[in-house]
């Protein structure tokens, strides 16, 4: 457990619940190098269902994920485009460049809010050899650097349906679909179905200890199965890991609504108090940026004037922090943030 009062740094907090543990000690294993691990191929295929593919590969991170995907869509040379708050662009350590020989331009986005037009401007394609060829267009569901904000079904149909006839492939970073789904009830199927490839992470406000799952067609995935071997990461008997993430797809999914709830109720009551530092409208899942600056504060200041008051969150850039909900902070610990927040805004 945390030693903070309200540990809002982030969803990646969570430890495993007793029910989960006591799953993951139960799981029956194989080796899953040899595609014998009954427990991670049982999630795999439930994944892939969930969100209408054919298959799914389990991996230790969201990142490697994501770059197992992107690798599936774009030659070396070629390009990704994304928004310039993606993750893939920001928080992935130039891994697509330093792996695949990607490269990546992007455009800018308010709220990580997906804008078509300002993609499809970016789109190069059939220019032999004098421009860099885009392969691959990358979409966050729910941005995370944009502050949680959920990307309409629709927008993404609309960017699909233009991609489409110019051979350009579309790959979702699905860390938080789950938080999308429940916020909005659109079916995970319907987003998937809009995607080549997507990732999800069961590490999140899910909270298994470790695990993404990557999903797509047979073929690709086959494929995906081969590059993760050669980048070290075929794992053995982790089943104990699968195990978490099964448990986590019963039990959490439906929960995350106690989280928006919760981020909700905390946006409202510090836009009560300091109206510049945010606009309570905009939060639509779990996380939540608050504008310190806009209250005469620096982000590393404000950070540290929270942690003396027991709240940790994060200092995403000068300006801005970010909190996140997530199943280990409840009412009391959401109360006791609303009071530190609204304490040290009013210190600015
Ligand atoms: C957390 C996250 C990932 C994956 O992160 P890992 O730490 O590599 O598991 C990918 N995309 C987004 C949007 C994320 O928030």
């Amino acid at each position: 457990m945390s030693e903070f009062r309200a540990d809002l740094l982030s969803d990646t907090l969570t430890t495993p619940s007793e029910g989960m543990r006591a799953a993951m000690a139960a799981a029956r294993v194989g080796d899953d190098v040899f595609g014998e691990d009954p427990t991670v191929l049982e999630l795999q295929e439930r994944v892939a269902g969930l969100l209408g593919h054919e298959a799914g590969l389990f991996t230790p991170t969201g990142s490697l994920a994501n770059q197992l995907g992107l690798r599936l869509h774009v030659s070396p040379g070629q390009e990704l485009l994304a928004d310039s708050g993606a993750h893939v662009v920001r928080a992935e350590l130039g891994a697509a460049a330093t792996f695949s020989g990607i490269t990546s331009r992007t455009w800018r986005s308010e709220r990580g809010r997906l804008d078509v037009a300002a993609a499809l401007e970016l789109v190069t394609v059939g220019v032999g050899p004098y421009q860099v060829e885009t392969a691959l267009i990358v979409v966050e569901n729910t941005h995370n650097f944009g502050g949680g904000t959920i990307v309409p079904l629709e927008t993404i149909r609309e960017l699909r349906s233009a991609t489409t006839g110019l051979g350009v492939a579309m790959h979702l970073d699905g860390a938080r679909l789950w938080n999308a789904h429940v916020a909005t009830g659109v079916p995970l199927e319907s987003y998937g179905r809009e995607f080549d490839t997507v990732s999800v992470c069961l590490s999140k406000g899910l909270g298994a200890p470790i695990g993404s799952v990557l999903v797509g067609s047979r073929a690709a995935i086959d494929e995906a199965r081969v590059w993760r071997k050669r980048y070290g990461a075929g794992m053995r008997q982790v089943g104990i890991l699968a195990a978490a993430g099964l448990y986590a797809l019963d039990h959490n999914i439906e929960r995350l609504a106690d989280d928006h709830a919760r981020a909700a109720r905390f946006a409202a009551a510090v836009a009560e108090a300091a109206p510049e530092a945010l606009d309570p409208s905009t939060v639509e899942s779990n996380i939540v940026m608050v504008d310190v600056a806009a209250c005469g504060l620096g982000s590393a200041q404000a950070a540290a004037a929270l942690l003396e008051r027991s709240v940790r969150a994060y200092a995403v850039d000068a300006r801005r922090l970010r909190f996140v909900w997530h199943l280990d902070v409840d009412d009391s610990a959401t109360d006791h943030a609303i009071d530190a927040v609204r304490d040290v805004l009013a210190s600015g």
